[in-house]
């Protein structure tokens, strides 16, 4: 745990007493704060009170009383309308803080010298990925790595700091909008497309709310494939800041090696003076081919090269070699969940992309293989799969469950479809369907919506979908 210097002493209310909240609580205490917690369920209470925490119904408190306010990343700031905490804490003069602001300021309370590297990563998609594969790759180059935030283990829940650590952090936009003072070593937006936008009021919100993970970073990495991400990253230049930049192209064209790239020409700390392109499986700067992926067997499609390219200038902006950096890119094992490959059957693979949640991420599923038996739906976002007709051609057959069959179905057209219902039904149709056609076929669990109306998270939807593959004989891949 990572003990929160500041407020020794002082009463620091808590809403929300999820894993982060509760998370707070310990660490404030440890720090010597006084922690004043609630939440609106009995049971976390209960909880908290089981623990040995204050527990003071803050409808009825005295807030004048508090240093600060740490809300949950789940209760809204101020889209569609500011949680009540947030409320009073602004009439009490409090300041709302969240659970990276607070880790922030451990680092910061730190002697200089003796402060830990931080990178942070947000972004609409790829922020997992490119956070675990960071800490996969600076581990086997020998750092001491914490991973976590919101990823796996909260950020406060993470071993207390010490020289020389390396914190990669995966940071969420309702995170950011409660952080002020957060200073990574090296910030990463990996690219920017419209999602959460009730919470944020809009996309003007949303990209604020992303932005502010370069506020006060040393070196800022943008992706500038969307037109938000090119507009932060010239503005930061235009600031005097550090900059790096990585694009995606479609095309593989033939690359004109201007010489073989000297590493040694680039300094530790080395930022190039242009985007770094992930080019098909290549990731290419200045004309120069810098990484070749294709044996890196967990980081398929063209969302994972720039996912390799963020890693790969992280990891060398952090003092880590040219030599070393590949190596961990090539055996990274890849996540559960995001196009893994579960199982095979015959001649048919079973990919879990449980974790595209919306359109933009079943785009890069989709767009990696030729043909697909596609299943698809769950609780739709806004434009549900419009943006995806350019890639119904590679939609042998779509297979629809949850929510949003129904309206996925009239969207697909003349794209062959069912409604299937349900995961279990899904699967064994799409295996049925794919095994008839005596080819290597995929069967792509993609979903493009949002699971909540039949699961209570991806990772849940991901593991029916594993256990339907394995019910119908399939054998396992093994993880990678
Ligand atoms: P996040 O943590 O931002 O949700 P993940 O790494 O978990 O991102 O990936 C979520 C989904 O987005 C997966 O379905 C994956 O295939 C897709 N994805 C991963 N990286 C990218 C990227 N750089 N651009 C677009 N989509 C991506």
């Amino acid at each position: 745990m990572i003990p929160v210097p500041g407020f020794e002493g002082r009463r620091v209310a808590v809403f929300g007493l999820g894993r982060s909240g509760l998370t707070a609580a310990r660490a404030l205490k440890a720090g010597g704060a006084l922690p004043v917690l609630w939440d609106d369920s009995v049971s976390s209470r209960m909880q908290a009170e089981a623990e040995g925490f204050a527990v003071e119904d803050l409808t009825s408190a005295d807030w004048s009383g508090f240093a600060a306010l740490v809300l949950s990343p789940g209760a809204p700031l101020t889209h569609p309308k500011p949680h009540w905490t947030v409320g009073k804490a602004k009439a009490a003069g409090v300041e709302v803080v969240g659970d990276i602001e607070l880790f922030a300021r451990a680092i910061a309370a730190l002697p200089e010298g003796k402060r830990p590297a931080v990178v942070g990563i947000t972004g609409t998609n790829g922020k997992s990925t490119t956070t675990a594969l960071i800490g996969w790759v600076l581990k086997q180059a020998g750092e001491v790595v914490h991973i976590g935030g919101n990823i796996g283990i909260g950020v406060l829940a993470l071993p207390a700091p010490t020289p020389g650590a390396v914190y990669v952090i995966e940071v969420s936009s309702y995170q950011l909008d409660l952080t002020t003072t957060f200073s990574p070593t090296v910030a990463i937006l990996t690219n920017v497309s419209p999602d959460h936008l009730e919470r944020h009021g809009g996309m003007e919100g949303y990209v604020a709310a992303k932005a502010r993970i370069f506020t006060n970073a040393w070196v800022s990495l943008v992706g500038v494939d969307d037109s938000w991400g090119r507009d932060l990253a010239s503005s930061l230049r235009a600031a005097g800041r550090t900059v790096g930049e990585v694009e995606t192209s479609e095309h593989e064209h033939e690359l004109h090696p201007r010489g073989p790239l000297h590493h040694e020409d680039h300094p530790r700390h080395w930022i190039p003076n242009g985007p770094v392109t992930a080019m098909g499986r290549k990731l290419v700067f200045d004309e120069i081919e810098m990484v070749d992926l294709t044996s890196a067997r967990s980081l398929p499609g063209r969302h994972n090269a720039q996912n390799a390219a963020f890693a790969y200038l992280a990891a060398r902006n952090l003092g880590i070699d040219h030599d070393a950096v590949v190596q961990g890119l090539l055996t990274f094992p890849g996540l559960a969940h995001r196009m893994e490959e579960v199982g095979r059957l015959g001649r048919v693979r079973f990919i879990n992309d449980s974790k595209a949640t919306n359109a933009d991420a079943a785009r890069q599923a989709l767009s990696s293989y030729e043909r697909s038996f596609w299943i698809a739906g769950g609780r739709a976002k806004a434009g549900g799969i419009d943006d995806l007709e350019d890639l119904f051609p590679r939609v042998v057959e779509a297979f629809l469950i949850g929510e949003a069959a129904g309206p996925f179905a009239a969207r697909l057209g003349d794209t062959p479809h069912r409604i299937s219902g349900d995961m279990a039904s899904a699967v064994k149709a799409a295996a049925e369907a794919a095994a008839a056609t005596g080819r290597e076929e995929v069967v792509l669990l993609s979903p493009a919506a949002a699971s909540f109306d039949q699961y209570p998270d991806f990772e849940a939807r991901g593991e029916a979908f594993r256990a339907a593959v394995l019910n119908l004989g399939a054998t396992p891949s093994g993880h990678g």
